[in-house]
């Protein structure tokens, strides 16, 4: 019995000597890389068990791992394979220790793990390097983040500025708040649409604070509600107003002379202008670029509001009118005014207040901008994201290809573009859901 502790002591030892001996000869025997169009995977073949530690830099962007217990020599094997991930594989060290750093093209979550041995492999650390943007030619199924459209709805008038005044004794500032707060309800029930309202109550904000407050929420758009006001009872009818050219250029001369708003105006771009001397011209380079966006898109906007408040008011003018009122006057943020009708006149100040006219009117000024944004919707916006996904067919696609490519079913495929049969054309425009 007690030669067989002993025995089984010697036995314990000399594993345990061979063990730690084994520990401290590792070694890197090979290094073998194997690349998949998502994901990249690099084996070191060791010669015992890896003791290792990882983490990841950036600038540049690197893996790097510290290996213990390693044989002095730091030099690695030569590399088998490459990835487009990865630059380099290179190592230095001291001691006991080996440190490999792997320099990548990009970020990457590497996953670092050792794998016990299994004929014909030995002991391994592994590194699975996913890459998350494959260059492929497909394109890219990951949904991004994309933001809201924001739509400012200024109710005109409020507070002691009750706005025009209708002969049965109706305000203005009263028809106008209602009307902005159910066109609000309607964007903001609509995903990709946010409203903000410039005032939400009845209280008096002055003119220029409200293009203030529409560029401090990085509005896309400023609508403007008022009802028209004439001297004589007859004139009828809604009418859409913009920026008119002359005022816009005026204003952007009087905002370059208060050399302090140019931040505000500019945005970011204000931060690269740093010379002064050129700061005048860049400033109003950028500024009549954007006054120039502005005003294309209100003019756009104001003949889809027609279009759609033609539908259940009279107009009192087809066309897009341009002046300098009220709102009007911020060259950066697309603006327009809406005349919904006139309260001046009897029969349209009855229809003004009534609910089911107002809410006739919130619905089709919504109508008016939701086409507007789908039809010209910003870069970075749900709306751009949402027209992205859609595909034209090329020769040689056929609908299960295209159900296979988008990783959608060819049922989804056949019933969001309503088609009967299986066959497509090419030039034809899918829906891809
Ligand atoms: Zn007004």
């Amino acid at each position: 019995m007690n030669n067989n502790y002993y025995n089984f002591k010697a036995a314990l030892l000399s594993l345990l000597t061979l063990f730690s001996f084994t520990a401290l000869a590792n070694q890197v025997q090979g290094v073998r890389v194997w690349p998949s169009p998502d994901n990249t995977r690099v084996v070191f073949d060791m010669a015992g068990e890896p003791q290792h530690k990882s983490f990841s830099l950036d600038k540049p962007d690197r893996l790097v791992i510290d290996l213990t217990n390693v044989k002095g020599g730091t030099s690695l094997p030569a590399v088998n394979g490459e990835s487009s991930l990865i630059k380099a594989i290179r190592s230095s060290g001291s001691g006991n220790t080996m440190r490999i750093v792997l320099d990548l093209t990009k970020a990457s979550k590497a996953n670092v793990f050792a794998l016990p041995p299994t004929p014909p492999y030995g002991h391994r650390l592994v590194v699975d390097l996913p890459d998350d943007q494959p260059q492929r030619n497909l394109p890219p199924p990951a949904i991004r983040a994309a933001r809201d459209i924001v739509i400012a709805i200024d109710a005109g008038h409020g507070g002691e500025d009750p706005g025009s005044i209708g002969p049965s004794g109706i305000y203005e500032k009263h028809i106008t708040l209602p009307i902005a707060r159910q066109l609000a309800q309607l964007i903001d029930r609509q995903p990709g649409m946010k409203a903000m309202m410039v005032r939400t109550n009845d209280y008096y904000i002055h003119v220029n604070r409200r293009t203030e407050i529409a560029r401090g929420q990085q509005a896309d758009l400023l609508v403007s509600i008022h009802a028209d006001a004439f001297t004589s009872p007859q004139p009828r009818g809604a009418s859409v107003w913009v920026l008119s050219l002359r005022r816009a250029t005026t204003e952007v001369g009087r905002m370059l002379e208060q050399t302090e708003r140019h931040s505000d105006l500019l945005g970011g771009v204000a931060e690269i202008i740093k010379d002064s001397a050129n700061e005048r011209y860049l400033a109003q380079t950028v500024l009549d670029l954007s006054m120039n966006h502005s005003m294309v898109t209100a003019y756009q906007v104001a003949n889809e509001v027609l279009s759609e408040l033609g539908r259940v008011t009279h107009l009192h003018k087809k066309e897009p009118q341009a002046a300098s009122l009220g709102v009007l006057k911020a060259p950066d943020i697309p603006s327009i005014l809406v005349e919904v009708g006139f309260i001046s006149n009897p029969q349209e100040e009855k229809q003004l207040k009534s609910p089911s006219h107002q809410t006739q009117l919130a619905r089709s000024l919504f109508a008016a901008l939701k086409r507007h944004f789908e039809k010209s919707p910003p870069a970075d916006s749900l709306f751009a994201q949402q027209r992205a996904r859609e595909h034209r067919v090329s020769a040689g696609e056929s609908l299960s290809l295209l159900a296979q490519r988008y990783n959608v079913s060819v049922d989804e495929l056949r019933s969001i573009n309503q088609l009967t049969s299986d066959s497509i054309r090419v030039g034809q425009t899918l829906r891809i859901p």
